[in-house]
């Protein structure tokens, strides 16, 4: 039985009757385009979907500062940190960084990498930006997740995964009262005595249908004129602080693993917080032990994983020499994120090759490494993983922080790397394909060659409006399938707009 609340994550497609669901067809254009360098390509460029996506560092810092003063927060004026009111001695009110220009600026910076001098810390910055705005963003995650998947729609994504903390208090609770087992089956059924875990579910349930209330409210899904964010497809996964006591970091991954298990807006889990934070490091390997545990538990439960999201000089050089294989290995991570430092790993080349076998993804947000790690250009692993046949998908992380779009992220994979138009397509593919939608894909798995239609909708025009009864029938019960198929629909109606740009060989 699906939960009524779950109508807009995925109703909206499954609602629609199968004439407006599978867009009328276009005719096809005689050639593909080529990246043309114009603004209006890389807007109207479908961008598969968002897999790496933190809900609070998503919505831009004027959207937070909106929020902020609608419920009379204060900021402190030496930290820049939002506080809940009254604003006492050393605050102002919120609601004058909306009216003061010079108050909104330093907030804007304080919150953001806006203006972030390019010698700075970019990476101590970066991370503090969550605690000065903290305050403002629990209170609501449905009006922020209205602002990300509008924006999601407005660049032509078809779905969005993105990150929150469900129950954080209560599971932090539930971690102090019970403490730490180091035999994590014991740990595990202390968690499950007296329901006290599924106590926590049902809460974090309870927070997702008042965020989904809040959601459908905030982007007018209930009236005549629905914003684009309501025809989005969107899953959560759960954020486990990877800076926490063991007991802390184990009740949060059981909890999400369970929420994925019991709830199908929620579909993984992923450890957040700095990875070269001394605790993070210190239990690094304990953490993937905790997740290979718990996937014997909760088989069906994704995982994904911040992993290799490190430089020399940031930890000491063994640190950089395991992560990745690790979290793939032992942690069993499905997607790893970032994986920027996998050329210091211990055999990097069979790791790829063995990432490339199990079709395991890399998440690039180009910006969020630039800023944070100040990683680009040849020293991004971005086209060494292409070359090995590691599936990569482009994300944005933090776009609110960064201040960027995931456009932004799919011209710099044009203009720095030199993608054409067929490989910047397959990247859109690649962010449905490797998405934890469920259902199977139209696509053969085995993409090293490209995306060869497999399944019963093969012998068709992906994408075509009158899908064949066979083709339909698959569809309608495989999601991932059916989001594939509005963006092969979007890519003939690109391709026709811009055929006329089309340059052949031009880079
Ligand atoms: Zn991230």
């Amino acid at each position: 039985m699906i939960p009524s609340p779950l109508i807009g994550a995925l109703g909206a497609l499954a609602l629609l009757a199968p004439a407006t669901a599978y867009a009328a067809p276009a005719p096809l254009a005689s050639s593909s385009p080529t990246p043309d360098r114009s603004a209006d390509f890389f807007a109207g460029l479908p961008k598969g979907g968002d897999l790496h996506n933190h809900l609070s560092g998503a919505v831009t810092t004027e959207f937070l500062i909106e929020l902020a003063a609608d419920d009379g927060l204060c900021i402190t004026t030496d930290t820049t940190t939002a506080v809940a009111p009254p604003c006492g001695p050393g605050t102002r009110p919120a609601a004058e960084a909306v009216t003061d220009s010079a108050f909104r600026r330093q907030v804007i910076r304080a919150w953001s990498m806006q203006d972030f001098p390019a010698d700075g810390n970019g990476h101590d910055h970066f991370f503090a930006t969550f605690g000065k705005f903290g305050e403002v963003t629990w209170r609501h995650p449905g009006r922020m997740l209205a602002e990300v998947a509008n924006t999601a729609a407005r660049q032509n994504q078809f779905y969005l995964e993105t990150m929150i903390s469900p129950a954080s208090g209560q599971a932090r609770d539930l971690a102090d009262k019970v403490g730490y087992d180091p035999d994590l089956d014991s740990m595990h059924d202390k968690l499950l005595a007296d329901g006290a875990l599924d106590t926590v579910v049902r809460r974090a349930r309870a927070d997702a249908d008042a965020t989904d209330t809040e959601f459908r409210s905030a982007a007018h899904c209930d009236t005549s004129r629905p914003d684009a964010a309501c025809s989005l497809p969107y899953r959560w996964i759960s954020q486990v602080g990877r800076l926490g006591t063991p007991e802390r970091v184990f009740t949060q991954m059981a909890l999400g693993m369970r929420l994925a298990e019991r709830d199908p807006r929620f579909v993984a889990v992923n450890l957040v917080q700095p990875e070269d934070g001394e605790v993070a490091l210190r239990d690094y390997r304990l953490h993937m032990r905790m997740l290979n545990y718990l996937k014997s538990r909760y088989p069906r439960a994704h995982i994904t994983l911040h992993a290799g999201e490190l430089v020399p000089g940031l930890v000491k050089p063994e640190d950089l020499t395991f992560h990745i294989r690790e979290a793939t290995r032992t942690g069993r991570a499905e997607r790893i994120g970032h994986g920027v430092s996998v050329l210091h790993e211990d055999g990097w080349e069979s790791l790829m090759r063995d990432m490339a076998d199990r079709r395991i993804a890399v998440e690039v947000p180009f910006h969020s490494n630039e800023q944070i790690l100040r990683v680009s250009g040849d020293a991004h692993p971005f086209a060494t993983y292409r070359r090995h046949g590691v599936p990569v998908v482009l994300a944005t992380d933090d776009p609110g922080i960064s201040r960027v779009e995931i456009t932004d992220e799919y011209r710099r994979a044009a203009d720095t790397y030199g993608l054409d138009y067929p490989e910047l397509r397959d990247l859109a593919r690649a962010s449905l394909e490797h998405s934890f939608l469920p259902g199977r894909g139209l696509w053969n798995r085995d993409v090293r060659t490209g995306y060869r239609p497999a399944g019963p909708c093969a012998g068709e025009r992906q994408g075509n409006g009158r899908p064949g009864e066979r083709c339909a029938a698959f569809l309608d019960r495989n999601l991932k399938a059916q989001v594939q198929w509005r963006q092969e629909a979007a890519f003939h109606r690109f391709e026709t707009t811009h055929a006329h740009t089309t340059h052949p060989g031009n880079h």
